[in-house]
């Protein structure tokens, strides 16, 4: 198209394109001087061609039901407002699980830095575990706090680490 001028004989040129075979020689002798006239009939027929070649696609084939159709588009709806009303959630379900294995991450630091601590370093481990078990855990302890609040976030994000594979 040029610009908002329209050429006076493009309804005449479309009216005609409907008609099969090749236009009548005046009408192709203006489509090769009238740029605007020859898109339009161009476009014409090829918007025939599509109609008649989708006409006979379905003359050949079984279209399924329109209240199929339609129901299938509904689902297809509903699962996507389901989808964007949680889609926070799911977010906070990923947090909550990188939450845990960071909390996972600090208790075995806080364990190691402690075991390292005190003793020898080959009969450190075998030694030292328990005790050091049970120095985390002291009642009273600042760490006893600590740790329990790790594993409750470690028990957390597995907890919705399960619940997210079996989601999925
Ligand atoms: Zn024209």
């Amino acid at each position: 198209m040029m610009g908002p001028r329209i050429c006076e004989r493009e309804s005449e040129i479309v009216r005609l394109a409907r008609l099969p075979g090749e236009p009548p020689a005046d009408l192709a002798a203006h489509l090769a001087r009238c740029p605007d006239c020859r898109e339009a009939f161009d476009v014409a027929r090829y918007m025939i061609r599509l109609a008649a070649d989708t006409d006979a696609v379905a003359a050949t084939r079984q279209l399924p039901e329109p209240a199929q159709l339609w129901w299938k588009a509904r689902l297809l709806q509903r699962w996507n407002a389901e989808s964007r009303a949680t889609a926070p959630l799911d977010w906070m379900q990923r947090v909550e699980v990188v939450g845990g294995v960071a909390a996972v991450i600090i208790l075995l630091l806080m364990f190691w830095t402690d075991l390292r601590g005190g003793g020898s370093k080959s009969s450190a481990f075998a030694t030292q575990f328990w005790p050091t078990v049970a120095g985390l855990l002291a009642p009273g302890a600042l760490s006893s706090f600590i740790v329990g609040g790790l594993l409750l976030v470690g028990c957390l994000s597995l907890f919705t680490l399960r619940q997210l594979l079996v989601e999925d």
